[in-house]
């Protein structure tokens, strides 16, 4: 937890941005939960009534503060992702909560952001959001939860061997074995990327941007260094560039022993951004 405070601080350190530059969002409207997720669900979950077995799934132990950071962190996401639409870059310091599903929390993750901020835009007018999960561990829940839905694509490349177990199926899912590396991993990107943007031609990109692929991550298995993970991000947003199109970040995984790596690696993402939009 204590990577996100570590996080702004260095951001602001670093002169990436300006404390000018942060929004500081409040909590989200049940409407725009609703949109995706199951209305007994989403009163379990705010009256503490989850089952032993809901709440374990979870990750975490039920309380009400942490309903109500869970319901902060999705309106950044939301926030974000209006501004990606106007064609911009904005960066979630947190986030990224892909395994949460429609009516069940999974793995650390209560509500699905990345997929909340995709139908607060469809009920905007757009029609094809592209998802690109690059986090370590498949989007399970994301994958469920846009199945049905033309309008959203879902782009998930991950540890073959990670968690989940049981994989759910993405419209496009890259399995990759461990000790991947830069280069394969690098290059399977690149093509994924071509191959998506140029046939599914979306309006705007919300991207999963976990860094537990690195090497010193104590989860992930991809051995990417930070070298290569900074590589994958401008990727990615050299993608959007080409494509004239704004991207939401929502940060993701980290695990890595020392907290100091996984703050660079975040740190180099925004870097990235802002080497790509200046
Ligand atoms: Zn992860």
């Amino acid at each position: 937890m204590e990577k996100y405070d570590l996080l702004k601080d260095q951001l602001i350190h670093e002169g990436l941005i300006e404390v000018s530059d942060i929004i500081v969002p409040t909590v989200i409207s049940e409407e725009a939960i609703l949109r995706c997720h199951n209305g007994e669900y989403l009163q379990k979950l705010q009256e503490g009534r989850l089952s032993r077995n809901e709440e374990r799934q979870s990750g975490f132990p039920w309380s009400l503060s942490l309903i109500k950071r869970e319901r902060i962190i999705m309106e950044g996401t939301r926030l974000c992702g209006r501004i990606a639409a106007k064609g911009h870059v904005a960066m979630n310091i947190a986030g990224g909560t892909h395994h949460a599903h429609a009516a069940h929390a999974e793995g650390f993750c209560l509500l699905n952001d990345l997929v909340i901020a995709a139908h607060d835009l469809l009920a905007l007018g757009l029609e094809r959001i592209l998802i690109v999960d690059l986090d370590v561990h498949q989007g399970n829940g994301t994958a469920r939860m846009t199945e049905d839905d033309p309008r959203v694509f879902s782009f998930s490349m991950h540890g073959a061997s990670n968690y989940p177990l049981r994989k759910a199926q993405s419209n496009l899912d890259v399995a990759l074995p461990d000790g991947t590396g830069d280069g394969v991993y690098l290059h399977r990107l690149a093509q994924s990327l071509d191959e998506v943007m140029s046939h599914f031609l979306p309006e705007v990109v919300l991207y999963q941007c976990g860094v537990d692929v690195l090497d010193s991550d104590r989860l992930g298995h991809l051995s990417l260094t930070l070298d290569g993970c900074a590589r994958r991000d401008k990727m990615v947003f050299d993608a959007c560039r080409t494509a004239d199109i704004g991207i939401l970040c929502a940060m993701g995984g980290g695990y890595s022993e020392n907290v100091s790596t996984i703050v660079r690696a975040h740190t180099n993402t925004f870097r990235m951004a802002r080497d790509c939009w200046t």
